[in-house]
């Protein structure tokens, strides 16, 4: 038989007219929209457009990347590069480590959890009020107990109170799940503080989880480095592909300490299954978009991107003060933090907004000149 035979299939019917006219006007409006598209940390800058004719395929990356499978209309081979980089990134020490790319910064945040569970079944999580909405329900999910800690107005975690809370619970292993970086103000926990804490209270038994949905590929290039990586004593970390990376498709990437993710695997192959990921069928098309960002961009491309963003989040925060908001940021933070203006202002930018305040997240893509409309759209709009 050819290849040519093996690949021919029966036609496949074509859409009508008022279809293909219904999928242009998505198209105009998806367009339009993603133009005033500043209140979500999304990148918009990428170019996938090498990746087209993979769209023919029935591609999927059908359990752990680096086991073999019978399944080969794959892209696990560049999956483990995308995870690779990401590894050497956040300082694993080699050979140390596991991770897939996953469905996003929540499914990396729950496999975290998953295996701290795994590994201490009766521990207890500690997280902030400013994590995000999902890891409540995540552990809720898992069964986990759990204790929330005040958060500071930075959105990092009060430390005194999550202090005071272990020494109370000083028989349960701690379990913390440290935001890199919070939805609202981005706030960072510094997980060198906290092992310093375990370490004040003779906690020798601990594990870490860094949600980095955001700043895992920001964080890295920040000076100073701010403590949530391998290196700095993390388990586990997550983080989003489509936030600073940029994804048409939602992904993320989540690594893990290789002898824990190995414990889980003995414990389920106990009862028959060498399964490691969260879903049994994965996604073969985003660990592509991540690979070919990583190829396009390299180590320096991210480090510029990075620089970018921060001088036009310090342009943002200065216009808006000189404008008369009362905006803010944390410390070589994307996120631009101002009280929450008009519906109007809302709508047409898409804020995010919660408790009063709502956010500009400065991504890559967004200028000067998209700050200046902004602003001015604010001022004549006003402030709620
Ligand atoms: C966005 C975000 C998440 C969720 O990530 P998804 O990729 O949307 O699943 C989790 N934690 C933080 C801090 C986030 O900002």
């Amino acid at each position: 038989m050819l290849a040519d035979d093996l690949n021919s299939f029966p036609t496949v019917p074509r859409l009508s007219g008022s279809d293909l006219t219904r999928l242009e006007q998505l198209l105009a409006n998806l367009r339009e929209r993603t133009g005033t598209f500043l209140g979500y940390p999304v990148a918009k800058d990428f170019d996938c457009s090498a990746l087209a004719p993979f769209l023919d395929l029935p591609l999927n990356n059908l359990g752990d990347p680096f086991a073999p499978s019978t399944y080969q209309v794959d892209s696990r081979e560049f999956e483990r590069e995308v995870v690779a980089f990401a590894a050497r990134l956040l300082r694993a020490e080699e050979d140390s480590w596991w991770g897939y790319v996953g469905n996003g910064g929540s499914e990396g945040n729950l496999y975290g959890l998953y295996l701290a569970r795994e590994l201490f079944p009766q521990g207890m999580v500690y997280f902030s009020q400013g994590t995000h909405y999902s890891v409540s329900k995540n552990l809720h999910l898992l069964g986990m107990r759990h204790i929330m800690i005040r958060s500071q107005a930075s959105g990092e975690i009060d430390y005194e109170d999550l202090r005071e809370t272990l020494r109370v619970h000083r028989d349960v292993v701690p379990i913390m799940f440290a935001n890199i970086g919070t939805t609202m103000t981005e706030g960072k926990d510094d997980i060198g503080r906290i092992r310093r804490i375990f370490q004040e209270l003779a906690i020798s038994r601990f594990y870490i989880h860094s949600d980095a949905a955001l700043c895992g590929f920001i964080a890295p290039f920040l000076k100073p480095r701010p403590a949530f990586d391998f290196a700095d004593g993390a388990d586990s970390i997550s983080i989003s592909g489509h936030k600073f990376i940029g994804s048409p498709i939602p992904c993320g990437i989540v690594l893990a300490r290789k002898r824990h993710v190995e414990r889980i695997a003995r414990s389920i192959a106990y009862i028959g299954n060498l399964d490691t990921t969260i879903s049994g069928s994965r996604n073969g098309l985003t660990p592509l978009i991540m690979w070919l960002a990583i190829r396009q961009l390299g180590e320096e491309g991210f480090r510029a991107r990075v620089a970018r963003s921060l001088e036009v989040a310090d342009y943002a925060c200065t216009r808006l003060q000189q404008a008369g908001v009362a905006a803010w940021r944390n410390p070589n933070a994307i996120t631009v933090v101002f009280p929450t203006p008009a519906e109007t202002v809302c709508r047409r930018w898409q804020l995010a907004s919660a408790d009063g305040a709502s956010h500009l997240v400065v991504l890559p893509n967004v200028s000067k000149g998209q700050i200046d409309c902004f602003v001015a759209d604010l001022a004549a709009g006003g402030c709620r």
